[in-house]
């Protein structure tokens, strides 16, 4: 069940929003203090923000900012006054919609879904390109297939091949340390030997480089590990 949170000082306003959000099927949580609306927004898993804009201690356009800065949630602003609105487009707050008071609860609920359900569409759309194929130059890793591509050619990989190569792809030019890859790809428990981490890597690199001694894409990091160059 999506979660709102309504950031509203007016306890009469703030509960006629809950009613009918709960009659919908939403659960819903009312903060009437700007400055622990915001903190209960930060942490909360909050599907949506519905937020007043004159609110005691921290007032709405400072709430919008900071929510915006650390969360993408879409965000309502509901306020008595249109220039307020006027006010946060052009401070940039990224406010996502904005209500006029009074308005129909009917109104709130409708644009609440169609903001939830275009989020979602995002995120999802984010997560299945993250997940199914990672590009880096001529390479093309494919998650879902688990089938790896050089310049349009098919190699074959082994499991464990695959999921180093998806590890350091999922991780680009950061150094991984061969402890950390063994931990990552072989796990912590098993028996084998972490100079199999240098054995897998001479395999993905006689498959993957033009020329092994001078890789373009796996280097190694003299006593650090190793790091996939995406530049
Ligand atoms: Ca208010």
């Amino acid at each position: 069940m999506p979660k709102v949170l309504i950031i509203e000082d007016e306890q009469s306003i703030a509960e006629l929003e809950r009613d009918y959000l709960e009659i919908e099927g939403f659960e819903a949580d009312i903060e009437l203090n700007g400055r622990i609306g915001l903190q209960r927004a930060l942490q909360g898993n909050y599907a949506i923000i519905i937020l007043d804009v004159m609110l005691p201690e921290t007032d709405g356009f400072e709430t919008c900012r900071a929510i915006r800065n650390r969360s993408n949630v879409p965000i309502i602003i509901v306020s008595a006054k249109k220039e307020d609105f006027d006010k946060i487009r052009g401070l940039g707050l990224g406010a996502d919609d904005y209500m006029t008071k009074p308005f129909s609860p009917a109104e709130l609920v409708a644009r609440i879904k169609s903001h939830i359900a275009r989020y979602n569409r995002l995120v999802n759309q984010k997560v299945v390109d993250y997940h199914e194929e990672i590009k880096i130059k001529g390479l093309v890793i494919n998650k879902s297939s688990r089938r790896v591509y050089l310049y349009g050619q098919e190699i074959q990989f082994t499991t464990k091949e695959f999921d180093l190569l998806v590890y350091l792809a999922e991780n680009p030019d950061r150094v991984l340390s061969k402890e950390l890859i063994f931990e990552k790809i072989w796990g912590i428990d098993n028996l084998g030997e972490i100079a199999t981490v240098a054995v897998h890597i001479r395999r993905i690199r006689e498959k993957i480089e033009e020329d092994t001694s001078n890789p373009e894409y796996i280097e190694t990091i003299w006593g650090a590990g190793y790091r996939l160059n995406i530049s």
